[in-house]
């Protein structure tokens, strides 16, 4: 994006990048449909970034989801509206996109560097470490767009943080976020529904609000949207082993009617039959039950409704960020210009998942991602004394 912007006002733009093809992440992303951006208002929309507001605004002010979806339609991909209000590409694929994106920028002039990877500066130039030696490029603006440290096998493993440092910029430390949490489940139950969505269901983290939403069964333990939204909650109850939480397994449902149902004569079914039936709990949610309740609890109907609209789950540690969807943390506030320059070198503009903001999936992270590419480009371009895309 930051590219994009710099092309348009005709500056020649040279990517560097560390593996052997440009965005990988990016395609990872597409495995799960490519969630490029969500239709709410956009004000709910800036609410998703928490205390990081303040610096994801000024970038989605003037690059929305609208805006996004348009600038995808431009390169000949199409998006939809899933039922969550997450937007897709119609084809639910990245590839195509990506390519059509590339297409255009080496159309327009950028030059792609791959198998180059960035190692600081000496004399002011850029120094990168290439199959070819360590060449050095000096540049008159840069834009580090280095990604966070989740996945590292595809090229964005947060090596970059001693060197911003050593330049004088404030990092705050990256860690996991969007991330999975363990949980001891029994060998049968994972055997069984590893892999498994819970849906309808609602979590409750101690002394936070109810959040309907979904889980995945993990075979390590518990993932999905709803965890990821909660990640900030989570890290704040728990203590060094893990955290309690409840489920709601028939959220928004009326626990008198919940009680009345499992009271009432069985006429010979079985608990099974009677969940199922009389509640639609069946399959990994009526297994759930198994799972963390007792026998006595199982028997008893009011013990049993009442633990059906709040289930006892014990959660453990979260998984390594390297496991991770996104990492928070990264460069601070501090350290940038309004314009996302570092102030310590003012020819040096960082962007996206590098910089210390946060949001949960939905498909935040890659709006304002792109956003902010396309904020730090135009900023760039305009510290050259061009602008609005005059060469
Ligand atoms: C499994 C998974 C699924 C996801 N799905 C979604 C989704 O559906 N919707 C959504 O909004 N977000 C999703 N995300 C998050 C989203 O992909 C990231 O937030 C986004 O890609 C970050 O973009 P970025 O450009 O800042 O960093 P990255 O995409 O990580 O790109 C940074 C690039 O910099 C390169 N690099 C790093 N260091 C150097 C160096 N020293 N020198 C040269 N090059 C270097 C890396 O190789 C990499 O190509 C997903 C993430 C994962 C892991």
């Amino acid at each position: 994006m930051a590219a994009e912007a710099c092309l348009g006002a005709g500056l020649s733009v040279h990517l560097f990048e560390a593996k052997g093809s440009v965005g990988r992440k990016f395609l990872l992303a597409g495995k799960g449909g490519l969630n490029l951006t969500h239709s709410e208002d956009g004000e709910r929309f800036l609410t998703r970034f928490g205390a990081t507001r303040p610096m994801v605004e000024p970038w989605l002010r003037e690059f929305d989801a609208a805006a996004l979806r348009e600038w995808a339609r431009e390169l000949g991909v199409e998006t939809v509206v899933g039922s969550s209000g997450r937007v897709f590409p119609k084809d639910f694929k990245a590839a195509p996109l990506l390519r059509s994106w590339l297409r255009r920028l080496r159309a327009e002039g950028l030059q792609v560097h791959v198998h180059h990877r960035w190692r600081g500066w000496v004399d002011g130039a850029l120094v990168f470490e290439s199959p070819d030696g360590e060449p050095r490029v000096t540049a008159r603006r840069s834009i580090l767009a280095l990604g966070g440290g989740s996945w590292p096998v595809l090229g964005s493993d947060g090596a970059w943080v001693p060197l911003l440092e050593s330049a004088g910029a404030q990092v705050t430390p990256l860690r996991a976020s969007n991330v999975g949490y363990t949980v001891e489940w029994s060998d049968l139950f994972r055997q069984r529904f590893a892999g498994e969505p819970i849906k309808p269901v609602a979590l409750r983290v101690p002394g936070g609000a109810w959040r309907q939403g979904e889980l995945l069964v993990a075979d390590y333990g518990l993932e999905g949207s709803l965890v990821y939204a909660q990640g900030q909650a989570l890290a704040g109850a728990a203590d060094e082993s893990g955290v309690d939480v409840e489920l709601d397994l028939i959220p928004g449902g009326d626990s008198r009617r919940t009680r009345e149902a499992l009271r009432a004569p069985r006429n010979g079914r079985s608990l099974s039959e009677v969940l199922r039936r009389r509640l639609g709990l069946a399959g990994v949610r009526a297994a759930l039950l198994r799972e963390c309740l007792d026998q006595a609890s199982l028997a008893d109907p009011a013990t049993l409704a009442a633990r059906i609209h709040q289930l006892p789950l014990r959660l453990g540690l979260p998984r390594p960020m390297a496991e991770a969807i996104s990492t928070a943390g990264g460069v601070a506030a501090e350290s940038l210009s309004t314009e996302c320059a570092l102030q310590a070198r003012p020819d040096v503009f960082c962007a996206g998942e590098m910089l210390d903001w946060d949001a949960p999936t939905g498909g935040y992270l890659l709006t304002a991602c792109m956003a902010s590419g396309r904020a730090a480009g135009i900023a760039a371009r305009r510290s050259l004394g061009q602008d609005d895309g005059a060469a």
